[in-house]
């Protein structure tokens, strides 16, 4: 019985924090659905204009595999734009090697971004699309000790 008991109530302290994490976590994501970005498109619109893959990680929030992208290599002068709306999102100026894999920056352009609460991280997508492009957590470097880790799938260089 003494351990029945206890892993019934277990199992309600459990319940009871997943439902905590969750409810606000959910609530939040379902006003990002009825959130209104400047550039809207159906499912199919995007598909026609995006690769498998950018379509994957911008509208279904997917993660490329670390080292996989070319923009790690990428020095040049310039900005880094959305994939899917060409929004100019980081200026190579903020662009520093993590070692993580992905491209990161310790600031993104201003008005470019917006960021929403998923589980224990910041999820990063596009102001103007609302396309998904990566995280941001606060281990980066100075000047603002932020470290935006990004899909380079997500993103398209501009030179210049
Ligand atoms: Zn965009």
């Amino acid at each position: 019985m003494r351990r029945r008991y206890l892993l019934s109530a277990g199992g309600a302290a459990i319940g009871s924090i997943w439902l905590s994490q969750y409810l606000p976590e959910r609530s939040q994501a379902n006003s990002r659905v009825g959130a209104k970005f400047e550039i809207n498109k159906t499912d199919d619109e995007w598909r026609k204009i995006l690769t498998r893959e950018q379509y994957d990680i911008l509208r279904r929030e997917g993660t490329e595999a670390p080292g996989s992208s070319l923009l790690l290599e990428e020095h040049r002068a310039g900005n880094f734009a959305c994939a899917g709306c060409s929004l100019p999102l980081f200026n190579s100026k903020t662009k520093y090697e993590s070692g993580t894999g992905w491209p990161s920056f310790y600031a993104s352009i201003e008005n470019a971004i917006a960021t929403r609460r998923d589980g224990s991280r910041l999820e990063v997508h596009c102001r103007r699309c609302g396309g998904h492009l990566g995280h941001v957590f606060d281990d980066g470097p100075q000047p603002t000790g932020q470290r935006y880790c990004m899909n380079g799938a997500a993103l398209k260089f501009i030179a210049g």
